[in-house]
């Protein structure tokens, strides 16, 4: 026997950018598109400097999407080799980043949905192997940990275990029986999602979320011959907190220390990302995963033999200029 092939072509971090179309409310508040796509790699913006500062006016990424295209295409293009990886052994992790309100979550909840059929696809097309999937999700807010199937856990603690690498004390994990049951997991940790109210959009989030597949299998051939042979892989579907600065959304008291938490997440992931992506980086670099949770929690399933995919989401909007060039500052650094 042989395990399927992997297919995936792109070896580093996959880049790709979505424009999210200017909302009924932005256009009666006179809000207008400032970003074009030449073709679907680069993104430039249409708008006169607005200051003396020397940003880019052109971005170039391994996928652009406009703003009228669906999820499907998006899933198609910006992640679905990845999630075929992960059918195939490899770690793999997607990620939506962008501002609050520019399309994050939208975005992850098609993308799982569509990765979830090619998962069940593919299990039905490979009926010569046993599959085993399971889930668990998680939320990190203000650097705390909590089970997004069990919020009422409490928090959970991060361990380093001798034998099974970093592992998540008591975080709950469900073996999937079939896809209608996937979904209501999910809608489960939907409801349980932190929501904070912020002046920039009142539930916003300001938390990060990882859901978590494992994809075991085995052929079935095999089968008596014990779990030695059996492939196994995380994927993770991670919906970041909003990348916009403290300043920006007026906020105050607990909420300021939850923008310091959340940028320092994300200062640290873009730190990772970057010296993962950077082809001269010598064998002994030091990547600094330990130095957020986020980075800790995800650090086997990035790097390595690992598959990574950024979706980076951002708003069409003159009013959201300064936030999406930060956003699309990050993302050029991952390429
Ligand atoms: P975020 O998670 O980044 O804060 P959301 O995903 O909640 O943003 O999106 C904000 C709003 O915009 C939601 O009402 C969502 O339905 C809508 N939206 C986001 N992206 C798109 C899109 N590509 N097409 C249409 N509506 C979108
Ligand atoms: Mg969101």
């Amino acid at each position: 026997w042989i395990y399927p092939k992997d297919t995936a072509k792109d070896e580093k971090i996959h880049v790709s950018v979505r424009l999210r179309p200017l909302s009924k409310k932005e256009i009666a508040d006179n809000h207008y598109s400032i970003w074009e796509c030449p073709d679907d790699k680069t993104v430039v913006c249409l708008h006169s400097r607005p200051d003396r500062s020397n940003f880019p006016q052109s971005y170039v990424f391994d996928q652009v999407f406009r703003a009228e295209t669906t999820t499907k295409e998006v899933y198609k293009k910006g992640a679905r080799d990845v999630v075929l990886s992960a059918l195939t052994g490899k770690n793999a992790t997607i990620f939506a980043y962008g501002q609050t309100s520019s399309g994050k979550t939208y975005t992850m909840n098609g993308v799982t949905d569509s990765a979830a059929d090619d998962i069940f696809n593919y299990i039905k097309q490979h009926n010569d192997y046993i599959f085993l999937l399971k889930f668990s999700a998680l939320e990190i807010y203000n650097e705390v940990v909590s089970d997004l199937l069990r919020p009422e856990g409490g928090p959970l603690r991060i361990m380093d275990d001798r034998e099974r690498g970093m592992v998540i004390e008591k975080l709950k994990e469900e073996i999937i029986k079939d896809k209608s049951h996937l979904r209501s997991l999910l809608e489960v940790c939907e409801a349980h999602r932190q929501v904070g109210e912020t002046a920039l959009n009142d539930m916003s989030s300001r938390s990060h979320q990882i859901i978590r597949l494992t994809i075991e299998s085995s052929p079935r051939a095999m089968a008596d011959e014990g779990p030695m042979k059996s492939l196994i892989a995380a994927l993770n579907f991670v919906d970041l907190a909003g990348s916009e600065r403290v300043s920006l959304t007026h906020s105050e008291g607990t909420t300021l220390k939850e923008g310091c938490y959340i940028n320092r997440s994300l200062l640290t992931l873009s730190t990772v990302i970057r010296k993962l992506s950077d082809p001269n980086r010598p064998k002994t670099a030091h990547i600094p995963y330990r130095e957020s949770k986020l980075t800790r929690i995800l650090s086997n399933a990035l790097g390595g033999n690992a598959r990574t995919a950024i979706i980076c989401t951002m708003s069409s909007s003159n009013k959201h200029l300064e936030q999406t060039r930060n956003s699309l500052f990050f993302a050029s650094y991952a390429k």
